[in-house]
Order: structure tokens, then sequence, then C-alpha cells
């Protein structure tokens, strides 16, 4: 059976500033989209396709903590690079997905590439937050480079379009990504005309996000920008593009698990949280120039 829609949502009205140098629509969490309807997501950042201009300084945001969950960066225009306290670092190109997992605690920088910074450019970038359970939440910190090439690709019938498959199984083909809990995330490129079968559990939540163009998903049309939340109803997804177009399909097992957070701290507990900041202002995350 079809998976039954339980809402299309279209764009936030306003973005808001991430640093200087993403300019992003935050879809969740609010009042509606809480964890019970999105866990293990935590949050879905978009950078909507924004020219930001020529720049003489890297824009972005400064040394900054996170604990307790993953960070996932999926470039579709423009180019991104990082480093953090463990001694990572690296350039995010179109097409490319940045996976990291803060876990236990983690210092890093997120900022425009040099050469991309110097001409400008068109920029658009998705960041999701994508928690971690109870047991694995003082993992080590771990970053996973997902280049474009190293992704599962199906090339759909008919000169359809690709699935290029970061995380999970996407009718038969893996993604790269190691996660903690079952989750899929496809980035899904489709040619007008272009037509998509898949099958999602039912246990899943499950979203789609259309970053470019228009498509149809399970008999409603979905405009640019516009975000649809499955009910947890139905398996099939089906979907065709009326125009080129680019989605964002992502799902996952619930953790249903308390959750104590305050902004880039996300663990269980409120005696969990003070810890966090204690070791944050103590140093213990390392140290980030
Ligand atoms: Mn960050």
């Amino acid at each position: 059976m079809e998976k039954l829609i339980e809402k299309i949502y279209s764009r936030p009205a306003r973005p808001g500033m991430v640093g200087d140098g993403f300019r992003v629509f935050n879809y969740f969490p609010n009042a509606e989209l809480t964890q019970h309807r999105v866990s293990p997501f935590l949050l879905l950042d978009f950078n909507a396709e924004y020219d930001f201009g020529p720049s003489d300084h890297l824009r972005g945001v400064d040394v900054h903590p996170h604990k307790g969950f993953e960070t996932v960066t999926i470039a579709y225009k423009g180019s991104v690079a990082h480093h953090d306290s463990t001694g990572n670092s690296g350039v995010i190109n179109p097409g490319d997905v940045q996976w990291m997992t803060a876990g236990a605690g983690i210092l890093h920088k997120e900022y425009h590439e040099e050469n991309f910074s110097k001409k400008g450019g068109p920029f658009e970038m998705v960041q999701l937050w994508v928690n971690l359970p109870a047991k694995d939440k003082l993992t080590s910190p771990k970053y996973q480079p997902i280049t474009a090439d190293k992704m599962g690709k199906v090339i759909l019938p008919g000169n359809g379009g690709t699935v290029n498959v970061i995380a999970g199984n996407f009718n038969e083909s893996e993604g790269p990504a190691s996660t903690f809990t079952p989750v899929n995330l496809f980035d899904i490129r489709l040619n007008k005309g272009g037509k998509l079968h898949t099958s999602i559990p039912i246990t899943h939540n499950s979203i789609l996000l259309v970053i470019g163009g228009k498509v149809t998903v399970n008999g409603q049309q979905a405009d640019e920008h516009s975000f649809i939340l499955f009910k947890n109803e139905g398996e099939e997804i089906n979907i065709s593009a009326d125009e080129n177009s680019v989605v964002l399909l992502l799902s996952g097992e619930p953790i249903n698990e308390p959750i104590a957070q305050y902004g880039p701290f996300v663990m269980n507990t409120p005696q969990e949280l003070q810890v966090a900041f204690q070791e944050f202002q103590s140093g213990k995350f390392g140290v980030l120039e």
C-alpha cells in the first residue's frame, strides 16, 4: 500500500543566519514537527540556493561544540570546508556529504571553502542532525567523508534520473554511511517525466524535501522547497517529476528515549546536559583555533 501523506508543508517564511555563511530555512524542530514525528532526526536546516557574492573573508560559523548526536551536511551547490578538534578536516563539494559523529563531544568550525568564497556563486546545502541512542551518545567522535563517487548509484529506468544512496538501502543498493540506528538518506535527481518507486518500512518516520523542481508524490503535488511528512501507514513511495527535480528522502527508525537538549548538546537527562556544559567549559572537547 502507498504510504499515506500526513501533511505537505511549504517553506518556512523567513530564513535565519547561522554565522555569516549559512542562510537557512529551519523546517524542524517546531511546535508541530516534534521528536515524536521526526525522530531519529533532530533538526533540518536548508540553505536554499543563495548567492553570497565574492568575499575576502571565509564566511561561516566559528568554533562551536556538539555532543550526543551527529551532524550531516549535504552539499548541492558551493563548497564548504571544516575542521575539528580531533584533527579531521576536509572540503565538501557539490554532491558530497559530510557525516560527523559528535558523540562524546567535539569542537568544529564550518565555513565557505577559500576559492569558492573568493569567487562567490550559488550556494545550496542541507544540514541534518541525527540523534544517537542513549547507549551510543558517548561514542568517540568520528568523521565520514562521503564523496559523491562513494555513494551507491541507482540509474532509474527510461532516463528517469539517478538516486545517490548516502545511507541505508534503496531498492537493494546500499549507501556507504555507517549509522547507529536504521536511517535512509537518498539524494534523488529526477529528469522531467522521470519516475521512482521505492518502499520504506512502516515503522520509520519518513520525510521528503523538494530541493528543486516540482514532483508528484503518492498522487499529491509538491512544489519547490515543500516538505512532505508521511504517516506511519503504508510503505510504498511513488514519485514522478513534473520538472527536472532534486529531492531529498530521509527516513529512520524512531529512537524512543527522553531528550534533554540545550543548543548543540543533545542528551537524555538534565544531569547529562550539565556534564556536557562542564566538559565544554573545562576544555574537555579539545582545542581548536
Ligand atoms: Mn556544527
